[in-house]
């Protein structure tokens, strides 16, 4: 059996009922068949393959708080801290119901190649909790985080760790967050990015991640002979990524159709109206049955079905698996010319091999998606030296770096054979700098 499968083999026996995590490093491995074989011996010495799927360090932790009636709850919070060889841990923290150790294992893994593609010097982990952040109270939301933070604190620090926000995390429960580490550690310093900018937050550090999905699809469809101007796209989700993402698209002449959010989806063919999203999202909190109110001319439909609209460009910006081999199938048969993740895994295996079959440009989320993490290396960055940057300047270089990752994983997808595949590309180009550091550093 070969190196690659005996890994596989043993992730899926190690680590049961954990289907993302044995997902992701199924896609990631799978892809790193040309390199690993052709440095085998080494590898295999070293034991590279197995180190890279151990997370160096995983923590489970009791959160307790009690709601606005006095009662007490208990949620399970996480930190998995997978992979240090390039950087301190960097990577998101989610408050999302479906999280368990497997979600976040396969985030944390992910991060580790998306990380290593922005260039910047930041290792993989990531966190959570079960918890519901939905229909919850300011004071609920600031009971739980601080009481997240009471125990999550004891393991980050400004060169060791530095979270950041994911689904169920933004500026409130990193402001929360922020507070209770500072009060326990008496330490004023950039532990956490995603701040507010009144207190060493950074300038497009919220529309970063957005607006970098934007700025590699155009490089992606420019570098294949295509303009991204006058495209058609449909976006899924409504949150953080899709808002900026559709804003930057429509400042690109692209038009949106689509947004979604856990309950329905929306079909604008006028194209989505970004600050009656931003309203309803970010200001209300509310569903998107609001959104008709803004705009009479849309139409809303309960579940799902952001896939079966015609367009030239999908955006899947809401969650892990979200797209389908039905999907796929659907959009294909609309026409659909590329598809780039802004979510963490949204396309299925099968519906990404499809999409890749047909001729679609395809995207994997921890190449498109990493402008997120790699603003926040850029907040790291100005924190370190007590100064902020403009918006112009750091947007420059959000789009500097996601121009780069496309040429990057672009040469490594044509060194192995694999040209126009960007998930060999962007696996290979990850993995490259991760394994050049821990060959260096020993058996750590
Ligand atoms: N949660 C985001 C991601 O999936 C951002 C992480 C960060 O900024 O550290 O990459």
């Amino acid at each position: 059996m070969s190196y690659v499968d005996e890994v596989i083999e043993r992730v899926v026996r190690e680590n049961p009922a954990e289907p993302e995590f044995h997902q992701a490093v199924k896609e990631v491995l799978d892809s790193l068949r040309p390199m690993v074989e052709e440095n085998e011996e080494k590898y295999r010495r070293d034991a590279i393959l197995e180190r890279l799927v151990n997370p160096e360090r995983q923590i489970k932790f009791r959160v307790p708080w009690v709601d606005d009636m006095g009662q007490a709850h208990v949620n399970t919070g996480y930190r998995v801290q997978f992979n240090s060889a390039v950087g301190p841990y960097k990577g998101g923290i989610r408050l999302h119901p479906s999280v368990n150790l497997g979600i976040i294992k396969f985030l944390g893994f992910e991060q580790i190649f998306k990380n290593s593609l922005t260039g910047l010097p930041i290792g993989g982990a990531k966190g959570g909790s079960d918890f519901d952040p939905k229909g919850k109270s300011d004071r609920e939301i600031m009971a739980f985080c601080q009481s997240f933070m009471t125990e999550l604190q004891k393991y980050i620090g400004a060169n060791a760790d530095v979270p950041a926000g994911d689904i169920g995390t933004g500026a409130r429960e990193i402001g929360y967050m922020y507070g209770q580490y500072k009060r326990i550690r008496g330490l004023f310093e950039g532990v956490l990015t995603g701040k507010g900018l009144s207190y060493g937050g950074s300038l497009a550090r919220t529309e970063a991640t957005g607006y970098g999905l934007l700025y590699i699809t155009e490089e992606m469809l420019k570098c294949n002979g295509l303009s991204i101007a006058g495209k058609t796209a449909a976006v899924s989700g409504s949150g953080n990524v899709a808002i900026y993402a559709i804003e930057k698209a429509q400042a690109l002449g692209v038009k949106v159709v689509t947004a979604s959010d856990s309950t329905g989806w929306v079909y604008d063919p006028e194209g989505i109206d970004v600050a009656a999203l931003k309203q309803i999202k970010e200001v209300e909190r509310a569903r998107l049955t609001e959104y008709k109110k803004y705009r009479p001319n849309s139409v809303y439909h309960p579940g799902r079905g952001v896939w079966s609209v015609k367009v030239d460009i999908a955006l899947p910006c809401a969650t892990q698996n979200e797209l389908t081999l039905a999907d796929a199938e659907a959009l294909v048969a609309n026409g659909v010319i590329a598809v780039a993740e802004g979510a963490n895994m949204p396309t299925t295996m099968e519906a990404t091999e499809y999409l890749q079959k047909n001729g679609v440009l395809f995207m994997p989320g921890k190449a498109s998606n990493a402008g997120g993490v790699a603003v926040s290396a850029l907040e790291m960055s100005q924190n370190s030296e007590r100064l902020s940057w403009s918006f112009e300047e750091v947007d420059a270089k959000l789009k500097g770096i996601m121009v780069e990752i496309f040429h990057h994983l672009d040469e490594a997808a044509k060194k192995y054979n694999s040209a126009g595949n960007y998930v060999v590309g962007a696996n290979i180009a990850g993995f490259a700098k991760v394994v050049d550091a821990m060959l260096v550093q020993g058996i750590v």
